[in-house]
């Protein structure tokens, strides 16, 4: 007999949790994609996963770091092409592997 699963929805606690360890994810995916760039992907599916389960939305700036379709790791001029428009103000990201095009709003603040 299968074992009913009870969901609790996620307490603040541990979404805040599950949004470190995805920063930690990237961190990790940028330190070693040099080397082992399927590493680097399959760090950014954990984050997903982890996203996906802890209902948690990726921060402006790591949507532009993976590949929504194909959660590949994003290092511009490698995986991805980056190119921006003044008029309306977009970043235009294109994933060199599965070749979607990514639009996002242009950062005019940035947080750094
Ligand atoms: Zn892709």
């Amino acid at each position: 007999m299968p074992r009913r699963r009870i969901r609790r929805p996620p307490t603040d606690e541990y979404k805040r949790l599950a949004a470190e360890r995805i920063e930690h994810l990237f961190e990790l995916a940028e330190g070693v994609f040099r080397k082992r760039s399927e590493l680097a992907d399959r760090y950014v599916q954990i984050a997903w996963k982890l996203a996906a389960r802890y209902n948690i939305r990726f921060q402006p700036h790591l949507k532009r770091k993976f590949c929504r379709r194909c959660k590949s790791f994003w290092v511009p001029g490698t995986t991805c092409r980056v190119r921006t428009r003044p008029d309306p103000p977009r970043v235009i990201i294109t994933c060199l592997r599965c070749g979607r095009i990514t639009r996002l709003p242009y950062e005019r603040k940035r947080a750094k």
